[in-house]
């Protein structure tokens, strides 16, 4: 499962993303298919289906702050940003590893599609 996941494979460098940011446990990296000027997905290196399989507070806190870090590197930090955990059919989820979107660089609009 985890073999075949994309986002695990990004991780052991076996499919090429522009990556921004890298801890110990994270991996944050450029969306393929931007929705804002910056779009950057943030990973738990360590494979997690989604947010409903999370069993661990600290592996999803920290994908907020790493988010948090790169928009400040990004300079979105005081203009604002948006993050967003899909989740499942009607979250949008299309990818089966946890992740958490940072978007910024433009104006978004709420209610979200
Ligand atoms: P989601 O729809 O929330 O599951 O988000 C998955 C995201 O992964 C989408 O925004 C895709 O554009 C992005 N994505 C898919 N394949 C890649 C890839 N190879 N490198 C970077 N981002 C990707
Ligand atoms: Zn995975």
């Amino acid at each position: 499962m985890a073999d075949q996941c994309l986002f695990c494979r990004i991780v052991r460098r076996e499919i090429p993303a522009k990556i921004v940011l890298e801890t110990d446990e994270c991996l944050a990296f450029r969306d393929i298919n931007p929705q804002a000027p910056v779009h950057v997905v943030v990973i738990p290196k360590d494979h997690v289906t989604s947010l409903n399989e999370a069993k661990d507070a600290a592996t999803v806190g920290r994908l907020g702050l790493v988010a948090a870090e790169i928009a400040r590197i990004e300079g979105i930090a005081e203009s604002g940003y948006r993050t967003v955990i899909n989740t499942n059919a009607d979250g949008g989820q299309t990818v089966f590893h946890l992740h958490l979107h940072l978007l910024g660089g433009r104006h978004m609009g709420w209610p979200p599609g």
